[in-house]
């Protein structure tokens, strides 16, 4: 007989995942501890399931034993909404990544949480199909990961959000049962939505582990073009000038003054030195359509004040195009401030001008430098803090967030569009959702996790 009492959670998992689907050692469990979001707390054990089967089991042993268990896709999160703060199980998908089937006449995509998104968009493209939500961390995020936090993404203005390509889930719930939601059919309403109440729900619901995934054909024809102004305004211009035309960009996405800075090495242009902001434009659809939205597109920009405007010829040129906006988050990173607090605010179209000119206002009464980006065709403005934090405490800093949350709010907009809420923006939640609202949601979480395992402490201030 052993000496010690065997840890009946260590013990139980080995048995449902075999030695090699359990991490134990605390130089690995570490690795499972954060999120891109810089906020960290160490899991206990981290489990890698290969089969829904033993997912089952892993939530009906935590829930015996009231630990908690946190899913986890690639952990790029930037809210902290993967970090385990009470510590027990992170639930790693790493294993679950079969594209299980693209069926091209229902136009859907079955998948495992586990597939990296970029690498279900390549597979369907080659196919002739089309997956448009694209995060800009498409070539690591996870399906899964995009399923619990209702993933945007540059295609967003003309394609929508990942909930929009969601059709039906497998979801087990914190008691180990598996339950189907949704329809596999095109149309559905039977019953309450619950495929959409798990979109976004931030893994606190249920455990996302099959996606049933709309998919539309691949559009015939790609335009890009991107354009130097000499202030941000006739940037915001030039994208309403778009709208009023008719012309539906599937991407707009704005660069500010100091973000353009911080990327210019990666640009494959020169910047003049009067450059206040960056607008990269994309239009997709039939050939014959992308060339007269193109022409369209040349009309605003000109009459917007472009200074530069570039084309680019072939996909090579796209893709360099995109490489100087997909090096942003990384380059910011690597400016050499201590702090950078990343916000995701989004407004009305109508509303994107009094938001910039309200953050160009605060930015002198902080400490701060403030970078803004994002996708300025749907309002979502990536408002970067950055500061060194010496120079300004919680307290100043709390301040500054809540002033631009309720400006954000004031103007009709909400404080996430993509990112969630997570641990980062919890003590905000209620600028802008009623007691009445938070109170429901609670009450739903307590319907569905009558025992709090799944990610605790995250969306709701306890
Ligand atoms: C450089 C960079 C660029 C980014 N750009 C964008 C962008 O353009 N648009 C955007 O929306 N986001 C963006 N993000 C944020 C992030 O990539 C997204 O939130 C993404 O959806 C997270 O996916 P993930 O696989 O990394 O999930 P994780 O970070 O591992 O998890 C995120 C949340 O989902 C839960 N979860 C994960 N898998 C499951 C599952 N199977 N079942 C239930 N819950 C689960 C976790 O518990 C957690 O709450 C960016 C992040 C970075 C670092």
């Amino acid at each position: 007989m052993a000496f010690w009492k065997k840890d009946p959670l260590e013990s139980g998992l080995k048995e449902i995942l075999g030695k090699e689907g359990l991490l134990s050692e605390k130089a690995d469990v570490a690795c499972y501890g954060f999120d891109s979001s810089g906020l960290e707390a160490e899991p206990h054990l981290v489990a890698l399931p290969e089969s829904i089967e033993q997912v089952c089991k892993i939530a009906r042993l935590c829930n015996r034993l009231g630990i908690p268990l946190v899913p986890r896709g690639a952990g790029s999160s930037t809210t902290g909404s993967a970090v385990p703060v009470r510590g027990g199980v992170v639930l790693s998908f790493s294993r679950m990544k079969r594209i299980l089937r693209i069926d091209p006449v229902e136009l859907t995509a079955r998948v495992e949480p586990g597939v990296v998104t970029g690498v279900l968009q390549e597979k369907v493209e080659k196919l002739g199909l089309f997956y448009p939500p694209d995060p800009a961390s498409l070539r690591f995020c996870t399906i899964g990961g995009n399923v619990a936090t209702g993933a945007g993404g540059a295609r967003a203005v003309k394609y929508g959000v990942t909930k929009d390509y969601v059709r039906s889930l497998k979801v087990v719930l914190s008691d180990g049962s598996l339950i189907h939601t949704g329809a596999e059919t095109a149309k559905g309403v039977s019953g309450y939505d619950l495929t959409h109440l798990f979109v976004g729900s931030e893994g606190t619901l249920g455990i996302v582990v099959e996606i049933l995934l709309r998919l539309l054909p691949l559009p015939e024809a790609v335009g890009t073009a991107a354009a130097l102004f000499n202030d941000l305004e006739a940037a915001v211009e030039a994208v309403t000038c778009l709208f009023i035309s008719g012309i539906l960009p599937r991407c707009a996405e704005f660069l500010d003054e100091n973000t353009l800075s911080a990327v210019s090495r990666a640009l494959p242009f020169d910047v003049p030195e009067e450059t206040r902001a960056f607008l990269l434009l994309e239009l997709d659809g039939e050939r014959s359509s992308v060339k007269s939205q193109l022409s369209g597109l040349r009309a605003c920009l000109k009459r917007s004040g472009a200074i530069k405007v570039l084309e680019a010829r072939d996909a090579k040129e796209r893709e360099r195009l995109w490489e100087a906006r997909r090096s942003v988050s990384p380059a910011l990173k690597g400016l050499g401030y201590d702090r950078k607090i990343s916000e995701d605010i989004c407004v009305p179209r109508m509303a994107i001008k009094a938001m910039l000119s309200y953050l160009k206002e605060i930015q002198p009464l902080y400490p701060v430098d403030i970078f803004s980006f994002g996708h300025l065709g749907d309002g979502n403005l990536h408002v970067n803090l950055l500061f060194n934090s010496n120079e300004l405490d919680e307290q100043g800093l709390d301040g500054l967030i809540k002033r631009i949350m309720k400006r954000c709010i004031e103007l009709g907009g909400t404080i996430s569009g993509e990112h969630g809420i997570g641990l980062a923006k919890m003590k905000y939640l209620g600028l802008e959702l009623s007691s009445r609202v938070v109170g429901l949601e609670r009450q739903i979480k307590k319907v569905f996790d009558p025992k709090g395992i799944l990610n605790p402490g995250k969306i709701f201030e306890e």
